[in-house]
């Protein structure tokens, strides 16, 4: 804590983009002398009252005192310049650039400067580098607000508080729910967390491999106990960490034999950027998953970088166009024919198509006009708890 005095001050957090001790022919020492030589740059540049830190590897603060609340983000920019000049070292030019965070407190203002200018610095990492961003609270706020799901996150995956809704995939041809896609739940004291806030939290700390484990035992355990959903083809999703970590191939094998469920009864979710992604890893576990005879499907399909002429080599048999192409297509004559393309061309490789997100009369109408496979969306039905979708199964 720097907040005795009653001063106001600036805080500036650097770190230095992709810092790597220099290449081999220069060694770790050139590192050592970059940034010692950053170090003398930034002490050079402060003019005011202000003191430059080392605060770790490559990451230096400095603190300006009495400064007044427009200085911060000046001072801030001068520094970062002062990084951008070329270093020469071993007749070599090097050219670096830092992420940088400022912060501003007035005289007596409690906070704690040199977390919140760390918090900005994220933002600017996060922003691709080379920036320099200003503490807001907003950005504190939700700093908070994600340490505090992470934590409860955790307690909900040891207590197994999490839960598995399914919501109905119509067969276009019969109307008739011919699948389900399984969806995690997570009621926290009478709420519930939307999985677009946690599993994006869950994915970054790793959490995700239990969470999406806790999610298949489920599943596996409402298909050994239903034949009902047995007769449906039960969709999964799985993140690409899962897939490519902890064996995930031998895992689903080891549950499907505990439960004495067929693998043609799951289909795995993967999206396109896993497929794309053809490193051996991933090309591995998903032959391995076909050899077992599970299904894969691409999620999200047309949102991700894969063009269309990418598809016939992506081994997925179905094909879930992204919600964003459902959205307004009534309205959106482009729209309409890319989403008309994309199903033909589906069908000439023989895939199923899916629509995700339908929510409209007029949508189903103009997707049946289309041939499309199957529709899933609000207008059919909700994600719903086991019971209640046993109930709909047999109306
Ligand atoms: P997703 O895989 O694309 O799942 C479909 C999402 O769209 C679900 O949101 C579903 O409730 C919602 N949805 C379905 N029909 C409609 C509709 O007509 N209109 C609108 N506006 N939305 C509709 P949900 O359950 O909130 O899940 C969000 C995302 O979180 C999922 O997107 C998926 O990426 C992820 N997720 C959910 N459960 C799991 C899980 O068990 N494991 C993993 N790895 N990810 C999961
Ligand atoms: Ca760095
Ligand atoms: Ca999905
Ligand atoms: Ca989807």
């Amino acid at each position: 804590r720097l907040r005795d005095d009653g001063v106001s001050m600036t805080v500036v957090f650097i770190n230095l983009d992709g810092f790597q001790p220099i290449n081999d022919s220069m060694g770790v020492q050139s590192g050592d002398h970059l940034l010692k030589k950053t170090a003398e740059r930034l002490q050079a540049t402060v003019e005011r009252p202000g003191a430059v830190g080392r605060y770790g590897g490559d990451e230096f603060i400095v603190v300006y005192v009495g400064t007044t609340d427009d200085d911060g983000e000046k001072l801030a920019i001068t520094l970062k310049s002062a990084i951008r000049q070329p270093y020469l070292i071993a007749q070599t030019e090097i050219h670096l650039t830092a992420s940088v965070g400022v912060t501003y407190l007035n005289a007596g203002e409690d906070g704690d400067p040199i977390a919140q200018a760390e918090f900005a610095m994220r933002r600017a990492k996060q922003l691709g580098g080379n920036i320099c961003c200003r503490y807001t609270f907003d950005m504190h706020e939700r700093y908070v607000y994600q340490a505090w799901l992470r934590n409860k996150l955790q307690l909900a995956i040891d207590n197994h508080q999490l839960t598995v809704y399914y919501q109905p995939i119509i067969a276009t041809a019969t109307e008739r729910c011919i699948a389900v896609e399984a969806l995690v739940r997570w009621q926290h004291k009478g709420r519930f967390i939307s999985p677009g806030e946690f599993i994006p939290i869950a994915e970054k700390t790793g959490q995700i491999i239990p969470l999406g484990e806790l999610v298949l035992n489920q599943v596996l355990r409402d298909l050994a106990h239903n034949s009902d959903l047995r007769a449906l083809s039960v969709s999964v999703n799985v993140s690409s960490q899962q897939l490519q970590r902890y064996q995930f191939p031998e895992l689903l094998a080891q549950l499907l034999r505990d439960t004495q469920v067929a693998a043609e009864a799951i289909t795995l979710e993967l999206t396109e950027g896993v497929l794309v992604d053809q490193s051996n890893q991933n090309l591995q576990a998903l032959q391995k998953l076909q050899e077992m005879h599970c299904t894969i499907a691409i999620d999200d399909f047309g949102t991700g970088f894969s063009s269309l002429s990418y598809l016939s080599q992506i081994p997925a048999k179905v094909i879930k166009l992204d919600r964003s192409f459902i959205v307004d297509m009534e309205h959106d004559p482009e729209r309409l024919e890319l989403v008309r393309t994309i199903i033909s061309m589906c069908h000439a490789l023989g895939r199923i198509v899916v629509a995700e997100g339908v929510e409209t009369q007029e949508q189903v109408t103009i997707l049946r006009s289309l041939n499309v496979d199957r529709m899933q969306g609000f207008y059919f039905a909700r994600p719903m708890p086991l019971k209640e979708l046993l109930n709909y199964l047999r109306q």
